[in-house]
């Protein structure tokens, strides 16, 4: 599979990624609401069950399925 994205890499740092959406800093991050995760952003691409996946914001990476980071955008 794809190398794991490093929570210091510097895009995930730019975009305030986090492994653990609950770690998000919600003063830092006023977007953040409790439940969201990689898992259900439109831009994930990692197939359900499986702990990390794809995701076009950080091409040649994959997130954790229970990351987060300022790019989330809701599944409509
Ligand atoms: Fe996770 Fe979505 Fe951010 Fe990608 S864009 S890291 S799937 S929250």
């Amino acid at each position: 599979g794809l190398p794991q994205l490093s929570e210091d890499d510097t895009q995930a740092k730019s975009l305030n990624y986090k492994h653990i959406a609950s770690d998000v800093d919600p003063s830092k991050n006023p977007r953040y609401k409790e439940g969201q995760a990689c898992s259900n952003c439109q831009v994930y691409q990692g197939k359900d069950g499986d702990d990390w996946g794809p995701c076009a914001i950080f091409a040649g990476k994959a997130v954790k399925a229970t990351g987060w980071c300022t790019a989330y955008a809701p599944v409509s």
